[in-house]
């Protein structure tokens, strides 16, 4: 029997309208990329969304489409965000800090259709735009005065694309686990690869963020959106801070100390978050300073592991809440934060800024454990390190266009990451399973470094492992075994990669070692080298 509740759709775009209707007078405000502050209204933001999506069906965009962003966090890429998903077209948000190549094979694999790019990314976009087959027009982020010239086909201004249709427009209703939006991680080996929201999962995830445990937003709070809207849903505050009817903050491009001091501060941020190394630039602004956080209530640091030293300035020094999180672009993103619970809220102060340092526990909605080698579930006990699986609504279970399921056997997803749970589900990353590297938030692939290594002259074997950087949580060490006789060198080697892979992805140093360890299977045990060269310092 089933109950008699009415079958309400959960669409991203009701979200909107629940906040535009409510709280149509909060603002959302931007530093724009052209330089100044913008303000406008949920209110407003939701009337520019339909729009963009009436413009979008003048435009012959039809269900399932795929639509690409490439811009920074704006109102305007909230709007269209909106706008696209409300149309019923898939939203595919492009990460400027992949490479041409990269960007190349995703643009193709979705097949985009239409593209809103930021002034700052028309440059990047013209050189690219030949081999963009399948993407017929270009979006400029901006309005008419700043519009650049460009080579790019079809281009048009922003303002004047939504300023030629007005906002009447019905929002396209189907069924809610269509497709809303497409990210693509670069966080496992092989090419990028395409995760597929729907809008029931981004409603539900907007939701379980607002819970109390875990980012908890309320209609008095202003939130500041650091993490961008281009990489992992910008953890879902697009969804969340209309959802509550909160104040939002849009930084632009701008991600320094001064920059995002200057916002917290004028704006009154009460919540925001960030990875790690953009934390490090304010902290390190306000040490030079001498300024306070006078309005910012808690911060969301994640993305990668947070340092016991951030976790006490913050709390500390700075008098603001820490909230360590964790997730990944396949989990929506979020997955777990380490709020105090019941039984930890006794706990003296020592105790719980140590455990803050773990990565933290599932709001409803995820579920997670760790199994051994064989797939045995691990205990509780804070101890046992194993990988580390998870299930939910908002959790993916396959990949855009790759046949066959991400999932276990009995249906968990395997997040490539070795953690520990302990008794009260607090849970702790201990190592990755994956063999990628995490710079700044953005993934380099130790495989391809590998790659192009042993392509050096007198180069017999080559490993790539990630270890602790103090700003950019990590960075990667270059291990070489030598061919028996071979005259080579750090500078030899370095000078060899020049050119041949990104400038961010060049290891930090060169160490030659006389053997490699392997598995049985003849794999590369990256575990053991990053236990071995635990307590390296980079040289710069
Ligand atoms: P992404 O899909 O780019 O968001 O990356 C997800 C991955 O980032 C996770 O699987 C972890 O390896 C890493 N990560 C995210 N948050 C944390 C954290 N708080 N501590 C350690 N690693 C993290």
């Amino acid at each position: 029997m089933f109950g008699l509740m009415q079958d309400y759709p959960l669409l991203v775009h009701t979200i909107l309208d629940h906040g535009a209707l409510n709280h149509g007078e909060r603002e959302m405000v931007t530093r724009g990329v052209e330089g100044p502050i913008r303000r406008t209204t949920l209110a407003d933001v939701r009337s520019r969304a339909l729009r963009v999506a009436k413009a979008l069906e003048r435009d012959g965009v039809k269900l399932g489409d795929r639509i690409a962003t490439m811009a920074w966090n704006s109102e305007r890429h909230v709007e269209a965000w909106f706008g696209i998903m409300g149309n019923g077209a898939i939203c595919h948000t492009l990460n400027p800090r992949l490479f041409a190549e990269q960007l190349d094979y995703i643009v193709n694999h979705a097949e985009d259709d239409i593209m809103f790019v930021d002034l700052t990314f028309v440059p990047l976009i013209e050189a690219l735009k030949d081999k963009f087959g399948t993407v017929r027009k270009y979006i400029v982020l901006t309005d008419a005065e700043h519009m650049p010239e460009t080579s790019l086909p079809d281009a048009v201004s922003y303002e004047d694309w939504i300023g030629a249709v007005d906002d009447d427009f019905q929002w396209k209703h189907f069924d809610e686990n269509t497709a809303a939006a497409l990210c693509y991680t670069s966080g496992t080996t092989g090419n990028p690869k395409g995760v597929l929201y729907s809008h029931r999962s981004n409603v539900l995830h907007g939701m379980m963020v607002n819970q109390p445990d875990v980012f908890g937003l309320r209609s008095e709070d202003t939130v500041m959106a650091i993490v961008p809207m281009f990489h992992a849903n910008a953890w879902a505050l697009t969804f969340a801070v209309p959802a509550a009817g909160a104040k939002l903050i849009m930084p632009g491009p701008a991600m320094d100390g001064a920059s995002i001091y200057e916002l917290l501060d004028t704006e009154k941020v009460t919540a925001t978050a960030a990875v790690p190394t953009v934390w490090l630039g304010l902290l390190q602004y306000l040490e030079q300073t001498g300024k306070k956080l006078p309005y910012l209530d808690r911060v969301v640091v994640g993305g990668a592991a947070c340092p016991p030293m951030m976790i006490r300035k913050f709390e500390i020094d700075y008098e603001v809440e820490l909230i360590h999180g964790w997730g990944m672009t396949e989990m929506s993103p979020v997955g777990t934060t380490g709020k105090m619970k019941h039984a930890t809220s006794g706990q003296d102060r020592e105790a719980q800024l140590k455990l803050k340092e773990k990565q933290g526990r599932t709001p409803y909605l995820v579920q997670m454990k760790t199994v051994d080698d064989d797939g045995k579930e691990l205990p509780r006990d804070g101890t046992s390190s194993g990988h580390l699986l998870v299930k939910g609504p908002c959790v993916s279970r396959g990949y855009f266009k790759l046949e066959g399921s991400a999932l276990t056997a009995d249906g968990w997803f395997d997040t490539g990451d070795i953690a520990t749970i302990d008794p009260l589900g607090f849970m702790q990353i201990t190592d990755r399973d994956k063999d990628v590297i995490k710079s700044g938030g953005e993934w380099i692939s130790s495989i391809e470094v590998e790659n192009v290594a042993v392509g050096c002259p007198g180069v017999t074997e080559a490993a790539v492992i990630g270890l602790a950087h103090p700003k950019w949580s990590e960075r990667p060490l270059l291990i070489i075994v030598k061919d028996q006789g071979a005259e080579l060198d750090e500078a030899a080697v370095l000078g060899y990669l020049e050119g041949k892979i990104a400038r961010w992805w060049m290891p930090d140093d060169v160490v030659f070692v006389d053997e490699i360890p392997h598995t049985a299977t003849g794999k590369i045990q990256k575990m053991e080298l990053r236990e071995r060269f635990r307590d390296f310092k980079f040289s710069s």
